[in-house]
């Protein structure tokens, strides 16, 4: 019998995976908690439009990585984001332009992995609470009680503290999971009637509660109807206030961010708060992927490496050059 590859995560890492392995020939199988794929690069639908509450943009700096955003611009999936960049620090705001090519998807970031996953088989709404072998075998027990399976082998594409239960079978690559600490990040989008007089379009932030603004229009081909900005809070603000209610949540960062952007801004006639439990690897790893390559199981994600987009797909990519290289 020819058993499938289970893959856990629709993110990038687990996407990125999937592709490799499907270009060698290898049947695999996707798994996903949530409703579509994209992860911590999904974009929430609302009133407002699309909206990127998760990463924001991404860079290219590994050769492998540059390759394949090019194929990816040539396909329409990303477009280059030219931002009008501010630096604020000390409640000053000051125009910061660089040269660094920065890329989003389009017309949304979710744009991306949507592509990516094309007719790939997948399970959506499918929460793999555990992976277990039997003599040759893999299976996964999802959170309804039903099983999966079999399959050759499983990778868990899942942030690190998701990834730690399911690695189970392995103690030794659970143990590294379980060491990773992920910082949360509280998200807020407000929408205004009218553009705010501002050239702002991006803004990294150097003073508490925020970390992070955009403009969402400023992006390609977003829906312009409103003027929507997305403020990330700091990962300290975030940890402090993890449990504070999103009414809240959404009146501090509005209050930081009128008070920082300096010009007149009006009550929002859109608001929306999500909070990122797991949203970025507290320091960077080289570990590329973790592999029991004897038993089958490997992991990947962003927090194997830098904990960016670009760092997620080279983990994946990792993760299936591993388990290729043993089936030789
Ligand atoms: P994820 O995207 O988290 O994918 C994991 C998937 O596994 C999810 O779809 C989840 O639903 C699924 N899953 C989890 N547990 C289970 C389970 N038990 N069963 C089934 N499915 C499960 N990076 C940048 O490069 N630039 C940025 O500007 C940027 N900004 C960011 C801002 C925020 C607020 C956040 C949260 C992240 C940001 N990042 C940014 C980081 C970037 O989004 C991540 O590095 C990258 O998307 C991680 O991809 P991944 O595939 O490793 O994980
Ligand atoms: P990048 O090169 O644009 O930014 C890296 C860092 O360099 C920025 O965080 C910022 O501190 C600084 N920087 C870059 N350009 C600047 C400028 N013109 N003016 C002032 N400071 C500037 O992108 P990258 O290396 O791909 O990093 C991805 C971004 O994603 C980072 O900003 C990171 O903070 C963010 N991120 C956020 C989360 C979250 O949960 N909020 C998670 C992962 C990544």
């Amino acid at each position: 019998m020819n058993a499938p590859i289970a893959i856990i995560g629709t993110g990038i890492a687990g996407l990125s995976a999937a592709q490799a392995l499907h270009a060698a020939g290898r049947d695999i199988e996707l798994f996903d908690k949530s409703r579509g794929s994209g992860g911590r690069m999904a974009s929430k639908r609302s009133d407002a439009g699309s909206l990127d509450l998760g990463a924001q943009y991404f860079t290219a700096r590994d050769r492998r990585f540059v390759e394949v955003v090019q194929q990816w611009q040539a396909r329409g999936w990303v477009a280059e984001w030219q931002p009008s960049l501010y630096n604020a620090q000390d409640g000053q705001l000051s125009a910061s332009p660089d040269e660094q090519l920065r890329w989003v998807g389009c017309p949304r970031m979710s744009a991306i992995t949507r592509a990516m996953l094309g007719a790939l088989p997948v399970k959506f709404s499918c929460r793999i609470t555990e992976v277990f072998r039997g003599d040759r075998y893999w299976s996964l027990l999802d959170a309804e009680g039903n099983s999966h399976g079999p399959y050759s082998h499983v990778i868990v594409a899942t942030p690190a503290p998701q990834a730690s239960a399911l690695l189970a079978a392995a103690p030794k690559l659970a143990g590294v999971a379980a060491s990773v600490i992920m910082d949360p990040t509280w998200a807020v989008a407000l929408g205004f009637e009218s553009p705010l007089d501002t050239r702002v379009e991006g803004c990294f932030v150097q003073d508490r509660p925020l970390d992070w603004l955009a403009r969402n229009p400023s992006k390609p081909g977003r829906d312009t109807h409103l003027d929507t900005w997305v403020l990330h809070a700091s990962s300290v603000w975030s940890r402090q206030n993890l449990d504070l209610p999103k009414d809240a949540v959404i009146e501090q960062l509005h209050g930081a961010f009128a008070e920082l952007i300096g010009c007149a801004v009006p009550p929002p006639s859109f608001t929306l708060a999500h909070r990122w439990l797991y949203a970025r690897p507290a320091q960077a790893h080289q570990w590329g992927a973790l592999a029991d390559a004897d038993l089958g199981l490997y992991a990947c994600g962003d927090w194997c490496l830098s904990g960016r987009v670009e760092g997620a797909w080279l983990s994946g990519q990792d993760a299936a050059r591993r388990l290729l290289e043993h089936l030789q």
